[in-house]
C-alpha cells in the first residue's frame, strides 16, 4: 500500500507514510471505535475526479456523529485534502482511504482526542473480470440495535472480515450475509441487487449500509427506464433470480455467477446489471452513454 516516498495526510499535515507514527493506546486501536471511507478517483477525460467526493465525506462526518466522534472538517477541506493527496503522490486512478480514529483512552467512553489520517493507493478492480462465485454466510450482519448500521464504523468490519474469510475458506470468493431476520442483507464490503422479470431488487435500508453506489445504481436505473425496487428479499428467491451483482466503490459493479454453487438463469453479459455497469463506468469515466432498448 505504500513505498518509501508515499505521502499520506496526518492531523493537518501531509508527511511520508514511513515517518508517521501513531498511539498504541489510541482507543480505535483497542476498541474500533473509529470511522472511514473508501473512495475512488479515477483518470476522466476532463482530469483526476474523485467520483462522489462529496457524498463520501458528508457520510463520513455523519458517520462520526452518529458514535459521538467529534469530527469538525468542513466537507469542502477534506475534499481539498483528497486532491492535494492524489497530486502529491502523482496518482489518477486510485483509492483514497480517510480514517478517523481516537486518542489514547481505555475507558468506554468517547474521548476528544480524534486525529485524521487520510491516505491513497491503487487498487486495481477489487473482484478482478469475473463473475462471483457467491455463498450465503453463516455470519450475519449485525443487529441495527446493536450498531450503528448506516455508519461506516472500524470495529463493524470484524463482522465483514469474518464473513469474507469463511467464503474464501470454503472455495467461494465473496459472501453474501443475510441480516438478523434471515432476508437478503449484503456483502462484506458491497450492496445486491437481483434481476427478476424485468425488474432490479435490492435490500431496503435498515440492515445495511446506505451505499453511495447503490444510490449511483438507483439513480443510473431512472435515468434508463429500468424498473428498481427495494424490498426485503427472501433467500427462496435467489435461486428464481435471472441475474444478480454487488456494487459499492471498491468492488465497483460486479455480476454474480452463482450463490451457493447454483448459477443464475441469465449470462451476465445479457443482464440488466451489465448494462447498469456499462453506464456506471462511462458516469466515473465522466464519458457519455447512450443506451438503446430493443
Ligand atoms: N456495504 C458495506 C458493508 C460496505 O463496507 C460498503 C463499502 N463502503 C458498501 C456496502 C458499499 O458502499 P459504497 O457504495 O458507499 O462504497
Amino acid at each position: 500500500y505504500y513505498t518509501k516516498d508515499t505521502i499520506l495526510f496526518l492531523n493537518g499535515k501531509f508527511i511520508k507514510a514511513v515517518d508517521a507514527h501513531t498511539d498504541l493506546y489510541s482507543q480505535s486501536l483497542h476498541y474500533g471505535f473509529g470511522a472511514f471511507e473508501g473512495i475512488r478517483a479515477y483518470q476522466t477525460m476532463n482530469g483526476v475526479k474523485i467520483f462522489k467526493a462529496y457524498e463520501h465525506f458528508e457520510r463520513l462526518k455523519k458517520s462520526c456523529a452518529l458514535v459521538n466522534i467529534p469530527f469538525s472538517y468542513e466537507t469542502e477541506e477534506l475534499i481539498q485534502i483528497a486532491y492535494q493527496l492524489l497530486e502529491k503522490n502523482d496518482m489518477g486512478d486510485a483509492y483514497i482511504r480517510p480514517l478517523v480514529y481516537c486518542g489514547p483512552n481505555m475507558q468506554l467512553t468517547h474521548t476528544d482526542e480524534v486525529y485524521l489520517m487520510m491516505c491513497t493507493w491503487e487498487w486495481d478492480k477489487y473482484h478482478g473480470d469475473k463473475q462471483l462465485k457467491m455463498c450465503v454466510s453463516s455470519y450475519q450482519r449485525p443487529n441495527p440495535n446493536s450498531l450503528k448500521m448506516e455508519a461506516k464504523v472500524t470495529g463493524h468490519y470484524v463482522n465483514s472480515i469474518l464473513a469474507t474469510s469463511e467464503a474464501k475458506v470454503r472455495g467461494y470468493d465473496e459472501a453474501l450475509m443475510l441480516d438478523m431476520n434471515g432476508f437478503v442483507a449484503e456483502a462484506p464490503g458491497a450492496n445486491f441487487f437481483l434481476e427478476k422479470d424485468g425488474v432490479l431488487y435490492t435490500p431496503s435500508l435498515g440492515h445495511i449500509l446506505p451505499g453511495i453506489t447503490r444510490q449511483t445504481v438507483m439513480n443510473i436505473c431512472r435515468e434508463l427506464d429500468i424498473p428498481v425496487k427495494e424490498k426485503q428479499i427472501k433467500v427462496e428467491e435467489l435461486e428464481s433470480a435471472d441475474s444478480a451483482f454487488l456494487c459499492g466503490t471498491a468492488a465497483e459493479i460486479v455480476g454474480i455467477e452463482s450463490i451457493d454453487a447454483k448459477p443464475f438463469k441469465k449470462e451476465w453479459f445479457d443482464s440488466l446489471g451489465a448494462t447498469v455497469q456499462e453506464a456506471y463506468k462511462c458516469q466515473v469515466l465522466e464519458k457519455s452513454f447512450s443506451y438503446v432498448i430493443i
